[in-house]
């Protein structure tokens, strides 16, 4: 996607708007916990407070829900082709781009591995009483019951990775297997890359455009957001009380907990080895770009401030670090990437969802390549965490718990965005010599 392309829909999503959203949003939060809350002080097992929930406040987060998922699939497919596609306009970049591929994967996995490790351990949403969590996934009704049931049957060992290559895509989407759409979308990636055309290039932009109508669309649907997460944290305050507050301030602490760990762990590792850069230099160096991130939650709209402090402040050669930097911002998402793993585990640990080993892997798997797939704007992972949510049976329901929480969360995952991309391309530059030697002209990114 072309950065006019992102500049674009990150100022409509991204703008003032999408700050007066966050208050609302806000509200809906605090106002349904209260409701919800009092009703289950004052009118526990009452019967008006079930009719409330079966007629009104669940129906409507049940729009909101089914509005969301509706737009999920075109979003992901068209982001991945696109993702992919675009690093065709920086084919003379192939060693730093294989590199950087290679990167990627590796410390996503290790952030992921982290996450996941660390709610495994903590389990901040277990202990919720089990009765009342069935009681609750029963209470999903129809739509999220559609949305939840995993297409055939939980696959196993070779039938598992063998499952991932889907024989019909068509049907992989109509069965909401998510890990099964990516591989196409990723293999179609490939393929536009691969194949440049004036007619592939008509094919591209029409994929960029389901991008941005689905963007718009999902930006219309969020509208809707603080009377969902009213409802949402109305249902669940009314029937956990006091628990849900604690449940939700232990999610929070392990976010930050894990999000710490890969910035302040595993970071200076990668830079004192790879890059032989002294680490404390590196965060001094980056604070203006760790402040943007901080405070517009984007990484789209961080880019240009994150590729000046590359060039000014850590000395990066330009070519390689426009390169990184361009797809990192899209494709190299630690923070986000950790934040969906915790999230999804602990939703299941809070709905009392047994997750598997496998399905456990398949989280992760998902994790590493959503990172590819989120945009980079405010709230980009909550579409892909609903997605997940499904694919692994917990209640897309859980999303509103998170809503609630999320700007906080949103702004400290996009400080590790940015700063891993940063990382990123000071550990790729070290590596780069052979490349920079050349004469060769490499295009400057489309900002
Ligand atoms: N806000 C994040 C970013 O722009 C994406 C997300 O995790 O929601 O990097």
């Amino acid at each position: 996607m072309t950065g006019e392309a992102v500049a674009e829909i990150e100022a409509e999503e991204g703008g003032p708007d999408y700050g007066r959203l966050q208050w609302r949003i806000a509200a809906g939060f605090v106002l349904g916990l209260v409701a919800g809350i009092l009703a289950y002080t004052f009118a526990r097992d009452a019967a008006w407070v079930e009719t409330l929930v079966t007629y009104v406040t669940n129906p409507l987060g049940q729009i909101f829900l089914r509005l969301l998922f509706m737009l999920v699939i075109p979003l992901l497919v068209s982001a991945l082709v696109v993702g992919i596609a675009d690093m065709g306009e920086v084919r003379a970049l192939k060693k730093v781009g294989l590199r950087t591929l290679l990167y990627t994967i590796i410390v996503s996995s290790i952030a992921v591995a982290i996450s996941i490790a660390i709610t495994n351990l903590i389990k901040p949403g277990a202990g919720v009483d089990p009765a009342e969590a069935r009681a609750l996934l029963a209470q999903g009704g129809e739509g999220a019951r559609s949305i939840i049931e995993r297409s055939g049957e939980a696959k196993t060992g070779v039938d598992a990775v063998i499952g991932i290559i889907p024989s019909n895509f068509i049907t992989a989407m109509g069965d909401n297997d998510i890990l099964a759409v990516m591989f196409f979308a990723l293999f179609f990636g490939i393929g536009l890359l691969l194949m440049s055309s004036p007619r592939t290039e008509v094919l591209k932009q029409a994929f960029e455009g389901v991008f941005e109508v689905s963007m718009k669309l999902i930006g219309l649907v969020i509208q809707l957001a603080p009377i969902a997460v009213f409802c949402f944290m109305f249902n669940l305050a009314a029937q956990f009380g006091w628990d849900l507050l604690a449940k939700l301030a232990a999610f929070v602490a392990v976010v930050l907990l894990a999000l710490g760990l890969q910035m302040f762990g595993v970071f200076p590792i990668l830079l004192a080895f790879f890059a032989r850069m002294n680490p404390i230099t590196f965060f001094k160096e980056t604070r203006e770009a760790s402040l943007m991130a901080f405070s517009t939650a984007s990484s789209n709209a961080t880019l240009p401030t994150a590729l000046r402090v590359a060039e000014t402040r850590l000395k990066l050669p330009p070519r390689v670090s426009r390169f990184v930097l361009t797809i990192g911002a899209t494709a190299n998402q630690n923070g986000t990437a950790m934040f969906e793993g915790v999230t999804v585990l602990f939703l299941a640990q809070f709905f009392g969802v047994d997750l598997s080993l496998t399905d456990q892997i398949f989280v992760m798997v998902i994790c590493i390549l959503a990172g590819i797939g989120t945009a980079g704007v405010p709230g980009g992972s909550l579409p892909v965490i609903a997605l997940i949510l499904g694919g692994v049976g917990v209640p897309p329901e859980g999303i509103g718990l998170i809503l609630g929480v999320d700007r906080f969360l949103d702004m400290c995952r996009t400080v590790l965005n940015v700063i891993g991309d940063l990382v990123c391309a000071t550990v790729i530059s070290a590596y780069s010599k052979d490349v920079l030697g050349d004469a060769g002209a490499v295009p400057a990114p489309s900002l």
